[in-house]
């Protein structure tokens, strides 16, 4: 697996430091954020064009090559000229293809005039919302802007809200199935306890890298410190990871993923009905209402076969639904 593992942000040069040189042992490409993409401005904003110095460090005192996040014209010309090997654009500008296109055109213009010469990839996140053909097409204009120059261009898969989405990066893979695709647990989860699990994942589903984030200090970083983890603890899950990029049934493992996450969103959904049962039931309590009332089930029994059926389900398995939602909503109330 190729993997791109640092801090969110690099905060000062000694916390750059202290997570390359461990690192370097077993994770070939340094990331951090000098740019910050924050919700509030009074928060961090990132270290800005300072940092530049503490990566260029880090490619030639640890010999990792480094990747940071360009959300700007300006931040990529200056990231290329630095001599970033891997850029990488978030999860916020890739709602906005103009942005996107500027970005590539700015890459295109600095590879064309030779400004790019340290440039080995660029990394495409998707958006914080669930939209494939968005995320290819974005992958597309940074395509088209490295073509011919032997840049890689890969997918980075972060999830929106905290979701997976794993039909969207698997639409994306069926798409374009040579370019790389990564999975960012640690944006995807924003859970430092969700992170190996989706790493483990990641193997399983074939991917052919990942992108953590990881602090020396998690608790104490400036941004996102609750889903990051230590270097040592990614050492750990990486050496415990076992890829099968050519399985005969990873697309079966891909559908199962899928059917997993609309499992757990079928349950949350089932916790939300619960939870509107409990408060009718205070109010029957205050009312004097009795709990059951056969005239309401009915209807929406009537109601659901009625729209089910013609959506292609048996009217035995709608009435079951029905039946088994009706009777937990009675014992919760
Ligand atoms: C990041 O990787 O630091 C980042 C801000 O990620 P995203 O754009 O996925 O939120
Ligand atoms: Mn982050």
């Amino acid at each position: 697996m190729f993997l791109v593992a640092g801090p969110c942000a690099a905060e000062t040069e000694e916390q750059v430091l202290a997570a390359a040189s461990v690192l370097r042992a077993f994770a070939p490409v340094f990331r951090a954020g000098l740019w910050k993409p924050r919700s509030q401005p009074s928060t961090f904003q990132g270290a800005g064009s300072k940092g530049l110095a503490w990566l260029q460090r880090v490619e030639r005192e640890q010999g990792l090559r480094t990747a940071t996040e360009a959300a700007t014209p300006e931040q990529m010309t200056q990231a290329l000229e630095a001599g970033i090997s891997y850029i990488w654009t978030g999860a916020r500008t890739a709602a906005n293809p103009i942005a996107v296109q500027a970005l590539a055109d700015t890459l295109r213009e600095a590879l064309q005039a030779g400004r790019a010469k340290g440039l080995r990839g660029v990394m495409v996140k998707n958006a914080m919302h669930e939209d494939a053909p968005l995320w290819a097409g974005n992958i597309r204009r940074m395509q088209e802007a490295v073509n011919g120059y032997g840049i890689e261009v890969m997918a980075v898969h972060r999830g929106c809200n905290h979701q997976p989405c794993w039909g969207m990066a698997y639409a994306l893979h069926e798409e374009m199935p040579d370019v790389p695709l990564l999975l960012d647990p640690s944006h995807l989860s924003g859970d430092a306890k969700r992170v190996a699990p989706l790493c483990r994942k990641a193997a399983e589903l074939g991917y052919d890298g990942l992108m953590v984030e990881v602090h020396p200090c998690p608790q104490d970083a400036w941004s996102d410190a609750r889903q990051q983890i230590m270097p040592e603890e990614l050492a750990g899950i990486i050496s415990g990871l076992r890829t099968d990029r050519k399985a005969a049934d990873l697309p079966l493992r891909w559908l199962r993923a899928m059917m997993d996450e609309v499992d757990d969103a079928l349950w949350e959904t089932v916790h939300r009905r619960m939870a509107i049962s409990r408060r009718i039931g205070e109010w029957k309590r205050q009312t004097g209402v009795a709990v059951r009332q056969p005239a309401r089930f009915e209807d929406i029994l009537t109601r659901r076969i009625a729209t089910e059926t013609a959506n292609g389900l048996s009217e035995e398995t709608v009435a079951a639904i029905c039946h088994a939602l009706h009777e937990e909503s009675i014992r919760q109330q």
